[in-house]
């Protein structure tokens, strides 16, 4: 069984854990950045960007992370998680992570839809998925490299680039696994 850490430091985590667990894979929760060499992939859950940001600077997992992804170990980024995989985020200077060759923008479908849920489909992985958005971030631009897998509104919320998987919805607040089915495969290749 492929074990999948999911970073502890902010955010949707035991909702994660419990996800990953139902697709078939040992869930563990990443608090320091030693762990990392004992997992074969890892979850960035949804929370705030900002906030995880301050985190991962206080417990020194910046470069550890980064170091993680350029192993060549599958990284799945959910919603804030999406934010700091990103190389571009609109109107800010500085990216996080940097690891996929995006552009994204924050909170972007606005205030009045602050959460949501929809079904999207996800090439290659499933259709008629229920897609739950929380502030959600949507990516506006890609690179060539990276695949996109689903769109609503005509607005980037799911892509891949080789190891990388992201999504601008909480894959993990319903029991619809198919998602986080994906990314086990994808760790187990
Ligand atoms: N709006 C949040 C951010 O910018 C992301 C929201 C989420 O993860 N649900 O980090």
């Amino acid at each position: 069984m492929v074990k999948i850490g999911v970073l502890g430091l902010q955010g949707a985590i035991r909702e994660h854990a419990r996800s990953v667990e139902a697709a078939g894979a040992e869930g563990i929760i990443i608090k320091y950045k030693e762990q990392l060499a004992d997992i074969d992939g890892l979850i960035i859950p949804g929370g705030e960007s900002t906030t995880m940001r301050r985190l991962i600077d206080k417990y020194d997992f910046l470069d550890a992370l980064v170091d993680f992804g350029k192993q060549g170990k599958p990284i799945f980024g959910t919603c804030a998680g999406l934010i700091l995989l990103a190389n571009n985020i609109v109107g800010q200077d500085e990216a996080h992570l940097s690891l996929m060759d995006m552009k994204v923008e924050r909170n972007a479908f606005g205030r009045q839809r602050e959460s949501f849920e929809v079904e999207i489909d996800l090439k290659g992985v499933a259709n008629n998925f229920e897609a739950v958005f929380i502030r959600a971030p949507y990516v506006v631009e890609v690179g060539p490299e990276v695949e996109v897998l689903a769109t609503y509104q005509d607005k980037i919320v799911a892509a891949k680039q080789g190891h990388y998987l992201c999504s601008a919805f909480h894959p993990e607040l319903t029991d619809d696994h198919r998602l986080t089915e994906y990314f086990v495969k994808m760790v187990e290749k």
